[in-house]
């Protein structure tokens, strides 16, 4: 159906052809049908994964593989028990993974209901507000001004229809839309009965079929075309993905390499190969990938919780990488909550105190006064926003055109009774790039043309003013003195709009000429209150935080300075002009450019250039963006941030993270806890791999020296299938520690498991292996046990040992009973789980028969006891006298 040129068809044909009906719409089965045929109505493709999909998958994997010989070799061999047994293992296996999966699936489809947006349709006769990615080509949606076009569809019904298509053609203008249809040539921006993706309605409300949805519509295709902007894996998949792979290999090798010396040692030539299954079973770290999801789709969860909603779950990772924070300042620093304070006419200053307006001291009259009224009149009547004089909350609109209605309120300038009077006739909507906008008003036989923009926007583009009561030339010496006075307004933190008028004959006129300056109106936005704080955390975290703002510079400057993003109040700025010839700066240039705090005046497009330049620096960029024209920097920035209140629907699906409020805090959040996430992983990794060298030195020192095994093939798969992934997954979800934002970022090159952490790993890997041995010693020849027993005793000793050492992962420097491990309610949950495996494998008689274990008497249990807690004494100890882990990586 796509394929089809849908504008050159009537609406009624279109109808038809997507067999769906105008007034009733789709049936509810038909929408489920079609969903499933085109998939959700989202730019990423997120399928949705069946429980019985996951289940399956569970299987294909190389521990299965190996498993499944094994049980292949044990029937061969006629050891039916054990086959069994190791079947029975397999499908323990592939059940803890599917039931950690499935949550991790769960959660993370819950967290992306939460940042849909939704859509008004027509379903089965009634209208209906759906999630906007359940859109299905068919479905009749109905549309108003200031709804975001949620999937290519063809007009059916339009009225006054107005769209902002500038996300897909690049032209500021909103157009006209009708439903006539066009010849089959017409280009994107000329289709005026379609409407696409990622536009907004600003005007006028519609009827229309979706004919497209997801990747199918037009903003899908440019999507994955501009997909340089696309990444692939997060550095953290390819790590735990290239660190497995290797394993894998290493611990085939030595399987191998055991099962052969064994062999010949004289050991029985089966029971080493079912030895040597197990151990690589223990030593392929299958389990990681699983319990990384996990971790990250709970971490994803609490970060929710704290307004932090992530689009993308590899972003997670990346956020606790994050080592700059490219801001805006509108909205995220500031309260966006703006008020009138102060206005420079020709006059002189003129001050808005407690409601009245003040000339000098003296109060003035708005509706006398000529000069205030025509100031007021244009900021009225320029401006797209509805004051909610009874709750001044509930207004809609920017909060700056919000702030001006009030003030126009207070002048007794009412924007309705205003509009009545001098009805609207065109509009010049208000752009990033030349920061101002143009409203044209039927007066008497001409039109009214009132104008605001950015102050030099403005003084640009006027020849007059008015001088003693009438119209004087607009020399460059005066506008030099309007310039003066900008600054001053701007060096208090005051956002300064100028304000110009003309009248017109002619209605298609250009807005931006011929203009007569009427003055200039200050704005107070005050800080949030809680940024300084976030700042400072930023500091302590090596963190560097850049304001990125539209505004000018003095107001940059001040507003930076008041929430301590800067130390003086004249700090660097760039001027943006410089970033234009980002492509021909030098090296030194670029590396001088990235230490500047302050971008002033950026347009959406500069955003990119200043990523580039910090990304090639190798930081770690996280940029903020909330129009549309924001979301190529918010794909290419390694973390994009959008805004959930003010931002469009747009920036929100191209960005990796969206803030619930809006708020600078709410960014420092999500990074601390992008690095309790990492940490939290890079925990359970070194457990685990400590845990498995452990379990491999035991069995690899004993065949070589040519004494019994002191572990059993089905004990160890016991062990790291069932006991060892209990305390490893509540080492994945701990909650961590505030000390965390204390360090410095995690550089983005560093691998998960550092030099200091082999270290650790290989150290308390041979540690354990030893005591295991120790105490297998002991066992069989101090106390002279049978082997069943002695067997027993080493398996336990080994089992408890790893046990308490999920303690000893602890960081350096914390304190050995209050710390974040013995804080992690899991950990304990685990802990008495384990225990209670621990002693039915013992003691159940069935399973203890499978296991080859039996009751090791009083005696075998002291054995056990001291040789478990010795080596979480020695962690403890290392832990008590070494500098923290992650800063030895640091340096
Ligand atoms: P930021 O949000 O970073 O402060 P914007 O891109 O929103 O910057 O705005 C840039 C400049 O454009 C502002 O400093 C102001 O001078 C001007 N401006 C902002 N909003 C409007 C508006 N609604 N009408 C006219 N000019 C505006
Ligand atoms: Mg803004």
């Amino acid at each position: 159906m796509a394929e089809e040129k849908l504008w050159t068809i009537e609406s009624g044909n279109v109808v038809e052809l997507f067999e769906t009906d105008l007034q009733n719409g789709l049936s509810a089965g038909e929408a489920e049908t079609r969903l499933r045929k085109y998939g959700p109505n989202t730019l990423r493709e997120v399928r949705k994964k069946g429980a019985l999909e996951i289940f399956f998958e569970q299987f294909k994997s190389l521990i299965v593989l190996l498993l499944a010989a094994a049980a292949l070799l044990s029937f061969g061999f006629e050891e039916i028990v054990e086959g069994i047994a190791i079947l029975a293992v397999i499908l323990i296996n592939a059940l803890i993974g599917y039931f950690i999966e499935i949550r991790a699936v769960r959660s993370m489809e819950a967290l992306r209901q939460l940042s849909s947006v939704d859509a008004v349709v027509r379903r089965d006769g009634k209208a209906e507000l759906i999630s906007a990615d359940r859109l299905v080509p068919g479905d009749v949606v109905v549309l108003e001004g200031g709804d975001v076009v949620t999937a290519d569809m063809r007009l059916c019904e339009a009225s006054r229809l107005q769209v902002d298509e500038s996300a897909l053609t690049g032209e500021s203008v909103p157009v006209n839309k009708i439903t006539e249809t066009v010849s089959a040539d017409a280009p994107l921006a000329e289709r005026i009965n379609m409407l696409y993706k990622g536009t907004a309605i600003t005007r006028g409300s519609a009827v229309a079929i979706v004919t497209a949805s997801g990747m199918e519509t037009e903003l899908g295709k440019i999507s994955s075309l501009v997909s340089e902007a696309e990444k692939g894996e997060t550095p953290l998949e390819k790590r735990l993905d290239d660190l497995g792979k290797k394993l894998v290999y290493v611990t085939i090798g030595l399987t191998v390499i055991i099962a052969i010396l064994g062999i010949l040692r004289g050991k029985e030539a089966f029971l080493m190969i079912k030895t040597a299954v197990a151990l690589a079973v223990a030593g392929i770290p299958e389990g990681l990938p699983i319990v990384a999801t996990i971790a990250l789709a709970r971490g994803m969860l609490r970060m929710a919780r704290r307004n932090a909603l992530i689009n993308r779950l590899a972003s997670v990772e990346t956020l606790g990488a994050t080592n700059i924070i490219c801001t805006d300042k509108t909205g995220t620093l500031t309260e966006n909550r703006m008020t009138v304070t102060e206005l420079w006419l020709p006059e002189g200053e003129v001050k808005l105190e407690s409601g009245r307006f003040n000339l000098d001291g003296s109060p003035l009259d708005p509706k006398k006064d000529e000069q205030l009224f025509e100031a007021i009149k244009i900021s009225v009547l320029c401006n797209n926003a509805a004051l909610d004089r009874d709750d001044p909350d509930k207004s809609v609109g920017d909060p700056l055109e919000v702030a001006l209605l009030a003030a126009g309120a207070k002048a007794g300038l009412i924007r309705d009774e205003l509009r009545d009077k001098f009805p609207e006739k065109r509009e010049e909507a208000f752009d990033s790039v030349e920061k101002r906008m143009a409203t044209f008003h039927e007066d008497g036989d001409g039109f009214y043309v009132a104008v605001k923009g950015a102050p030099e926007a403005i003084l640009d583009i006027s020849d007059k003013i008015i001088k003693d009561g009438s119209i004087a030339d607009f020399d460059s010496e005066e506008k030099d003195r309007w310039i003066k006075f900008n600054n001053d307004m701007a060096l208090q933190g005051l956002r300064v709009l100028a304000l110009a008028n003309k009248t017109t004959a002619d209605v298609a006129e250009d807005p931006y000429d011929n203009l007569i300056f009427t003055g200039m109106i200050a704005l107070m936005d005050p800080p949030r209150e809680d940024v300084r704080e976030s700042i400072e955390l930023c500091q302590e975290a090596g963190i560097r935080v850049i304001m990125v703002t539209g505004d000018q510079a003095p107001t940059a400057q001040t507003i930076a300075y008041q929430v301590g993003l800067t130390d003086q109040q004249d700090a660097r700025v760039m001027p943006t002009r410089e970033l234009v010839s980002y492509d021909t700066m030098t090296a030194e240039q670029k590396q001088d450019v990235s230490t500047v705090p302050i971008f002033a005046r950026v347009s959406p497009a500069q955003k990119l250039d200043i990523i580039a330049l910090h990304q090639e620096q190798g930081q770690i960029v996280a940029m903020t963006g909330d129009g549309v024209n924001d979301a190529p920097a918010l794909k290419k920035a390694d973390i994009g941030i959008a805004m959930g209140q003010r931002g469009t629907q747009v920036a929100r699906e191209a960005a990796d993270m969206v803030l619930k409020d809006d708020a600078f805090a709410t960014i420092v959040t999500a990074i601390e806890q992008g690095r309790v996430i990492f940490n939290n992983i890079r925990r359970f990794v070194v457990y685990l791999m400590s845990c498995n060298v452990s379990e491999i030195l035991a069995v690899a020192v004993a065949s070589l020296a040519n004494t019994p095994l002191p572990l059993l093939p089905l004990q160890i798969l016991f062990l790291n299938l069932v006991t060892d992934v209990f305390p490893a997954l509540a080492l994945g979800v701990g909650e961590g520690d505030p000390e965390i934002m204390k360090r410095p970022s995690r550089k983005s090159s560093e691998s998960i498991v550092e030099k200091a952490h082999w270290a650790f790993i290989g150290g308390f890997g041979v540690l354990i292996a030893l005591t295991v041995l120790v105490a297998f010693g002991i066992a069989m020849w101090t106390l002279e046990k049978e082997y069943p027993q002695a067997v027993t005793i080493s398996f336990l000793s080994l089992a408890f040992a790893q046990l308490f050492h999920v303690f000893n992962m602890r960081d350096s420097g914390t304190h050995p009973f209050y710390n974040s491990i013995t804080r992690n309610r899991w950990v304990w949950g685990a802990l008495v789980l384990c225990t209670g495996l621990l002693f039915m494998a013992v003691y159940l008689p069935g399973l203890s028969s499978v296991l080859k274990l039996t009751d090791p008497g009083m005696d075998g249990w002291l054995v056990v006891a001291v040789a478990s807690i010795f080596p979480y004494i020695a962690g403890q100890v290392f832990r008590s006298v070494t500098k923290p882990v992650d800063r030895a990586g640091q340096k």
